[in-house]
């Protein structure tokens, strides 16, 4: 997994934070804390589970902080 400040990608998809849109309702951490971890740099590991599921996840982020483009035309679903 390739990591930059709040830019993290797996063979998949490129995952992006926005620290100043979250609203720390730690959605993603209490519904998915294989991949959104608030104790552990880096916090988000998008090899902890398959992809579908981390997409899954970001769609219900309430503030949109957490967003996710495919790497490729590889079709995720
Ligand atoms: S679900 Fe979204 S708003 Fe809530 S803690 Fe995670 S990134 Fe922040």
């Amino acid at each position: 997994m390739e990591t930059q400040d709040n830019i993290f990608s797996n063979e998949d998809i490129t995952v992006t934070f926005e620290p100043c849109k979250c609203i720390h309702a730690e959605k993603c951490a209490k519904e998915l804390s294989e991949v959104f971890r608030t104790s552990v740099i880096p916090w988000i590991n998008l090899d902890g589970i398959e992809t579908k599921r981390i997409i899954k996840q970001i769609k219900k982020c309430p503030s949109g902080a957490l967003q996710y483009s495919t790497n490729n035309k590889r079709k995720v679903s």
